[in-house]
Formats: structure tokens, C-alpha cells, sequence
């Protein structure tokens, strides 16, 4: 079985880029294999930039992949992680196939359409089939907080359309779905998480709510 997840606080904070202890940070990630059943051993990760380039992992793979908002796999036991705070942690999956992906899909991301070219990655590397392909968005900040500048709000108006904005306004999440649905993954498939990291008042980290707070984790792996 493919298993995934999304820490949260209980979690503690999962990554060094933040003002955090080294090893503190360390000891949070190893307490995920024991709380959760992975193995952080073979975990692999990202020095994310808010941009959309996509590495495929292998075995040989540097534990910390620079440089990249996407990453996929068919390797078994070998954990993929994307951190957040605010930004939409993407989990995607093909059982058929055995190919696992995990996308950080911010303002930036979401505007590269880092989630349409990880799919499209799936297919031309693994030759996994859209109607395969399950997609999970986690806990992120939506539509009713997602506040961003006049100019950006017209932006997004003119790039996806006025459905996606509510005056200053944007709707992340449901420029993902549309990208995905436009691709051809079908709506049965894409579970959206409406926990807003904002204002939920629940366990996830929300830089807009306090831009010193850690980073929560999707995590995904094949057995
Ligand atoms: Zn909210």
C-alpha cells in the first residue's frame, strides 16, 4: 500500500531552512519514522524555490534535491517529502504504476503549473495514464484568507478567470483542480483538503499567521 500523510505542529517543526535547532529538527524527523512508519533513512527532499523544476529520484539521489518544487519516483521504501506553511502541499499517486510524486505548489508554482508539468513528467518518464493518477492537496491557506495585491488579484483574473478570485482574493486550490481536470484526471480523484492553515485554528503552521513558525510536511511512499 502507498502511504501518506501531513504533519502537523504535534509534528514539531520538519525543516533546517527555518531559525530552528539543527538537531532538534532531526530528532522531529526521526520521530516520523517511529509515529508514522516510514523510513526517513531513504527520505528525500527539497531545496525549494518557488519554481517549477522536476527531479525524478533514485536510489543515487542527494537526500536534499536543490533547486527543484517537484519530485517523483518509483523507488520502493524511498520516502518523498514537500514542507509548507501556507503554500499547497501536493501528494500525487499512480497504484498502477508504483510512481509517487510530491509537488510544492505556491502563488509561483501554481502560476508555472508546477502540478500540470509534474503530471506530465508521470507520463512521459513512467508512462503513467491521467485516469490513474490520484491527487491529494493538503492543508493550505484558501480562499478566504489568500489575500494578495490589486495587481495580482487581476492577474490571476485574466491568466485562470474570475471564478478564482473574490476582490483581493485568490483561490489556489481551485487553480490546481482546474489545471488537473484540464489535463484530464478526473474529479474523483483529486481530494482537496479545506483545513485553511490560516484561519482553521488547527495544527498546521501559516507563515501569514507568523512568518518566524516552522514547516509541516506531506510526506509519500511506496512499500
Ligand atoms: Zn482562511
Amino acid at each position: 500500500m502507498i502511504k501518506y500523510f501531513f504533519t502537523t505542529t504535534q509534528d514539531k517543526n520538519i525543516a533546517f531552512h527555518v531559525n530552528d535547532d539543527i538537531s532538534d529538527v532531526k530528532q522531529n524527523r526521526l520521530n516520523l519514522s517511529a509515529n508514522y512508519g516510514i523510513n526517513i533513512d531513504n527520505l528525500r527532499y527539497m531545496n525549494q524555490v518557488h519554481g517549477c523544476n522536476i527531479e525524478v529520484v533514485t536510489k543515487q539521489s542527494e537526500v536534499c534535491l536543490d533547486k527543484c518544487d517537484a519530485l517523483i519516483t518509483n523507488e520502493s521504501n524511498t520516502p518523498l517529502m514537500v514542507m509548507v506553511a501556507d503554500c499547497i502541499p501536493i501528494l500525487l499517486y499512480d497504484e498502477k504504476k508504483s510512481v509517487i510524486s510530491v509537488v510544492h505548489a505556491g502563488r509561483n508554482g501554481t502560476f508555472l503549473s508546477i502540478v500540470e508539468k509534474t503530471v506530465l513528467k508521470m507520463h512521459e518518464v513512467f508512462n503513467c495514464k491521467v485516469e490513474n493518477i490520484t491527487v491529494v492537496l493538503g492543508p493550505s491557506i484558501q480562499k478566504c484568507c489568500y489575500e494578495v495585491s490589486v495587481e495580482m488579484a487581476n492577474t490571476v483574473k485574466s491568466k485562470f478567470g474570475e471564478e478564482y478570485t473574490n476582490d483581493r482574493l485568490i483561490d489556489l486550490q481551485g487553480i490546481n483542480k482546474k489545471q488537473l481536470l484540464d489535463l484530464g484526471i478526473l474529479s474523483k480523484n483529486i481530494d482537496i483538503s479545506h483545513v485553511c492553515t490560516k484561519c482553521s485554528n488547527e495544527n498546521y503552521y501559516s507563515y501569514r499567521l507568523n512568518n518566524n513558525c516552522g514547516r509541516f510536511a506531506g510526506i509519500i511512499s511506496l512499500p
